[in-house]
């Protein structure tokens, strides 16, 4: 259910309305839009009888949404999402989901802290905004490396000190949730776990954006239930990654799926944007499908970076050299202005010594 406020309903009325549905056993999510807000009405205990909800003062219209999810659909927000990052500390002014095209871009695992911060110092000087690096990885192999764990998160937190650059890194349980969402800027959730509901729902009780990866072979609808997961929580900062899905092409190790983009943005208003890195798992073909998720209309690009990729701990055959960001970055900027975007390149911030 969604109730619709009317344009000129006063803070007042939104709150005695989210009060009346609350009273009535349901969960209110008061989504203020560029005319009006919205309130959706969530919660499990059945039919939803709507009461003299249309008789509250500041109520326009009592809607019934029909598709499975609520708060991740269009139906309930007509304007796209913008996850708006305020100027802090060393860290500029950043955004995920509007004009602005945003890059993520790092090593797929932190391994020694020169490392880090020799990628990090190439990424930053190329403009990147976001630092990605895992500190905790989901790992097929029980044997192969899992991380450096919370020495990676410090590493990444000197990292956003020194450059400027945004930390992105991968809770895996819920434990290590509570760790990365101590250190990191956005929390990703990584395919593996796009179905891991206990969770999406602790990561919906917090209020730091979640950067959602696409589940191997997860439907659109499955993933926008997952995103629904952490939004039914009060976590509205959800960001959407395609990241490839398992077919039968053996050519690449993911076929990146970029068609989810516009199926993604006609359904829902959350930002998308596309790793072709995991999407292909081959370095050559990187370049080609970022400049592809670009043209399509994508809200930025998460892509691995390693300055020595022959001998990385993980994905060494998909990361691409720091000569090739950079050529990413003149490529992509060139590519934005033809689908109405801008790849704002950020200067990293003087040393103090
Ligand atoms: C990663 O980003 O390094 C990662 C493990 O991604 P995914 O969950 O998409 O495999
Ligand atoms: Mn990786």
């Amino acid at each position: 259910m969604l109730v619709v406020m009317k344009a000129q309903a006063t803070p007042e009325q939104i709150q005695a309305v989210c009060e009346y549905i609350e009273h009535l056993g349901f969960r209110a999510h008061p989504l203020p839009g560029a005319q009006r807000t919205a309130i959706g009405i969530t919660g499990n205990q059945g039919e939803f009888d709507r009461g003299n909800l249309e008789e509250l003062s500041g109520v326009a219209e009592v809607i019934r949404v029909s598709k499975a999810y609520k708060l991740a659909s269009r139906d309930v927000k007509e304007e796209d999402t913008i996850i708006q990052f305020p100027q802090h500390g060393s860290c500029p002014e950043a955004s995920i989901g509007g004009r602005d095209l945003a890059i993520v871009a790092g090593p797929c695992s932190i391994e020694t802290r020169d490392q880090a911060f020799e990628i990090a110092e190439y990424v930053a000087a190329a403009g990147a905004q976001f630092f990605r690096g895992g500190a905790y990885k989901p790992r097929t192999s029980p044997y192969a490396f899992q991380g450096l764990g919370i020495e990676a998160l410090r590493i990444m937190a000197e990292i956003r000190e020194r450059y400027g650059l945004r930390i992105v890194t991968e809770a895996i349980d819920n434990e290590t949730l509570e760790l990365v969402a101590e250190w990191a800027d956005v929390i990703q959730i990584g395919a593996r776990n796009m179905q891991n509901f206990s969770l999406l729902k602790r990561a919906g009780k917090l209020r730091k954006p979640v950067l959602l990866k696409r589940g191997l072979s997860a439907t659109l609808e499955e993933f926008l239930m997952s995103a629904e997961y952490i939004m039914s929580e009060g976590n509205y900062q959800v960001i959407l990654c395609e990241r490839g899905v398992r077919t039968f092409a053996d050519h690449t190790r993911n076929t990146l799926d970029l068609s989810i983009i516009p199926a993604v943005q006609r359904l829902s208003h959350l930002p998308i944007l596309v790793d072709p890195s995991h999407g292909t798992g081959k370095r050559d073909s990187v370049l080609p499908m970022a400049r592809a998720a670009v043209a399509t209309g994508c809200d930025g690009i998460l892509v691995e970076v390693h300055n020595h990729p022959e001998k990385a701990l993980s994905d060494g055959p998909q990361s691409i050299y720091p000569d090739q960001f950079v050529r990413m970055m003149d490529e992509l900027e060139q590519i934005a202005p033809v689908v109405s975007r801008r790849l704002p390149r950020v200067p990293v911030p003087a040393t103090a010594d």
